[in-house]
Order: C-alpha cells, then structure tokens, then sequence
C-alpha cells in the first residue's frame, strides 16, 4: 500500500556544509542498496530524504535493504497526498487508518505538523480535527496522548504525509563520508565484524588477505572473499587485496626463534598492509584484536605488532569479550561462514608456547637475523598481489 518512504537520519553534530555532504552520501548509499531491486527514486525535498517506489514492488525486500544502509536512523513508511486542503487530507487519513489498520481496536494519538506557518489551522487544531474525524469514523479507535498504541504523524508541507511506524535503521553515517581504511580481514569471526563497525562510522572499507598457499587452501581463500562479500553488502564494494605470504613465513621460520614467529609474522602482515594502504589512498588500518583474546593480543604483544605501524590501526573489538562479537556476527550473518574450519596462516607456522610478553627490543633484535632477502620477499609479495573486486 506504501508508494514512497520517509527516511529519518540523525542530525547531532550535522551543520552546514557537513550536513550537505552527508545528506548526499546517505542518498547515494541508498540509491545503491535499491539499484538491484527496482526503479526507485530517491530525492531530498524541504532538507529529508524521501524514496519513493515503482508501482510495483517487494515491501519487505526494499525494507530489508534499506536496514544495511548506515546513516538511516528511522525508515517511515509514508503516505504522501498531493494537496494540503485540509478536506483532502481528513479523507486521506481515514483511508490511510483503514488500509493499514484492519481491526481498529487500539488506541492514537495524532501528532501534526506544518511547515507554513499561515495555514489555516494550528498544529493543536489540526491533530484535535483529525483525531476527532478519526473517532466519527472508527468507533472502536480510542485517544490515549500518553501511550498510545499508534501515533500517527500528519505532516503538511508542499504536499501532505502520513505515517504512523518509525523502522529502526543501522544507525552511523553514510558510507563513503568519512574516508577510507584498510581492513586485514582474516577468515576469522573477528575481522569481519571490526571491519563493519568502522565502515558504521561512515569510512570505506578495502582489504587485504594473507594466505600461504599450499598450506592455506583455496578454499580457506574463497571463504574470505565470501566473508568480503558478506560485509559489502553494508560497506559497499571492497578491494580484496590477497597476498601471498608464503616464503616470508618460511623465511621467518628458518631465521627466527619459534616462540616469537606469531608476533614477527604479524608485524609483516602490518608492514605490507600498511605499504597496501598508502598505495591505495587508506587512512587507517582495521584489525579484529581484542585485548587478551590469544598469545597475540596481550597487551605487551599488541604493542610489539602496533609498533611498525606509523598509521593509525583501529581495533574497534579491542574492549568486546568474545561473545559479543560473536552476537554481531550473526546479526550481521558472517557467523556461519566465519565458522567453517579452514586452515589459517596464522595457524599453520604456530609455535606450541608462543610468546605471552614479547620484548620490543628482543623481537626487533630477532629480526634482524632476517637479511635484505626479506625485504626482497617482502616486495615480491607485493609485486605479485591478486586484487579482487567484490560487491
Ligand atoms: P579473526 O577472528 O579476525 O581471525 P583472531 O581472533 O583469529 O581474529 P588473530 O589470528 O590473532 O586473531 O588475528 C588478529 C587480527 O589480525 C585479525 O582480526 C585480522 O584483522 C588480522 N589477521 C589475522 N590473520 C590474518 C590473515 N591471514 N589475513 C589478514 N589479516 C589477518
Ligand atoms: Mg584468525
């Protein structure tokens, strides 16, 4: 019965030219949730954003993709009347009441506004005609101002809307309004979702992923592409930036000592995504550590990996205990796919007691057994990189 909605987004913080930007960016993101599913327009008039739909199409699945668009934080189904004679829009609210509510049996209320301020009737005296309108004609409807059941909002504007349901969206800022990051996205639970939380906040996402063939699998590769595409359907099309990481974990083997092979490799992966990352115009890079959660994310060892970085890395599972990442996989549905047992390279070169509290200095010295034959490996690596584009 709906032909268009009203999309509400937050506002805190949003003056002048911030608000025009992000007021765009929010119209682009939703133009693109809606590109595979009908001829949608979509259309900002009097500073709100309004979609208005083809004659024909799916309710739930436009809602449904409307609920991965960051920025929106209410969808409201909207009635929209091409006039604003107050005859038109009593009848148009009875016939709104009736198509959407087939049992009348609850109680309103009804919240008016008008945006010219010489129009015949107050906001009080439009809501006291309407709802007296509505109580002529649906006896068994009953006012209540404090709790109502169904708070129906009439707004008159150029034209006049009604709604009466407010949709709860994801919330954040459009994607694409505040830069891009890159995410080293893993096969893991963690990465995807630290990956959809930064993009929550409005910043592109790009990433890279580190696999060591024949130890790592193709298939362990597909599942984190499956897991990129996953998080796309949120953060947009993403990069997948796949390296091959190999001969430097067999180098790192060969040279260095066993118990401190986890944190070198993960000072690599860093180095390379942040060389990735500078290459491609990212700000930050994104990882799923958690304080604590294993041998690498101790305290001691998040400072040994952080130290090569001169970017910024945002880790924004960093203070989340593993059961509340695990509860925003699954709203976010990577869970599933994050579970399926695939080997990762992080695990294929472990030592049996890593390292708990490595020593910066002693790492950086353990390093140093590594010649400039890393940095050769490390360029091939890069040289030799697979991008794929999903979306
Ligand atoms: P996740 O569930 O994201 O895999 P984890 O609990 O397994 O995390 P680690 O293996 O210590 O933790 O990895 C910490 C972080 O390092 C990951 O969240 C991810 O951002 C990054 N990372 C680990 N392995 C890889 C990889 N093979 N490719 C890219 N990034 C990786
Ligand atoms: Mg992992």
């Amino acid at each position: 019965m709906y032909k268009a909605f009203l999309i509400k987004y937050s506002e805190i913080g949003l003056k002048g030219k911030n608000k025009y930007l992000f007021e765009n960016s929010l119209i682009n993101q939703i133009k693109k949730s809606l590109e595979n599913i009908g001829d949608f327009r979509v259309a900002k008039s009097q500073g709100r954003i309004y979609v208005e739909c083809p004659d024909i199409y799916d309710y739930e699945e436009t809602v449904a993709a409307l609920k991965t668009v960051f920025g929106i934080a209410w969808i409201c189904p909207v009635k929209i009347v091409e006039s604003i004679d107050f005859e038109d829009i009593k009848q148009a609210v009875g016939e709104f009441i009736d198509n959407r509510y087939a049992d009348k049996n609850f109680t309103f209320k009804v919240e008016a506004k008008r945006e010219d301020k010489k129009y015949p009737l107050t906001s009080p005296q439009i809501c006291a005609q309407i709802g007296a309108h509505l109580l002529n004609l649906y006896p068994d409807m009953k006012v209540d101002v404090h709790n109502p059941q169904v708070k129906l909002m009439v707004e008159v504007r150029s034209n006049t809307y009604i709604y009466s349901e407010n949709i709860k969206g994801l919330g954040g800022m459009p994607v694409g309004s505040n830069g891009k990051a890159m995410l080293l996205l893993s096969g893991g639970i963690d990465s995807p979702v630290a990956g959809y939380m930064i993009a929550k906040r409005g910043v592109a996402i790009d990433a890279v992923y580190f696999h060591a063939p024949p130890y790592t699998s193709e298939r362990a590769k597909q599942k984190v592409v499956d897991l990129a595409k996953l998080i796309s359907k949120y953060t947009g099309p993403i990069n997948l930036h796949v390296v091959n990481f190999t001969d430097i974990q067999l180098y790192i083997y060969e040279e260095c000592p066993h118990d401190e092979l986890t944190i070198i490799m993960r000072r690599y992966m860093m180095r390379i995504a942040e060389s990735i990352a500078k290459e491609t115009g990212a700000l930050g890079l994104i990882t799923g550590e958690s304080i604590g959660q294993v041998a690498s994310q101790t305290l001691e060892s998040l400072a040994a990996t952080n130290e090569v970085c001169t970017m910024p890395v945002y880790r924004p599972l960093i203070g989340f205990d593993k059961q509340e990442i695990v509860e925003i996989s699954e709203k976010i549905n990577t869970y599933e796919t994050s579970i399926l047992p695939y080997e990762d390279c992080c695990t294929i070169f472990v030592a049996k007691h890593p390292v708990t509290k490595p020593n910066i200095k002693k790492i950086a010295n353990s390093e140093k057994r590594l010649s400039e034959k890393i940095d050769e490996l490390v360029e091939e690596a890069l040289n030799t990189k697979e991008v794929i584009k999903v979306k």
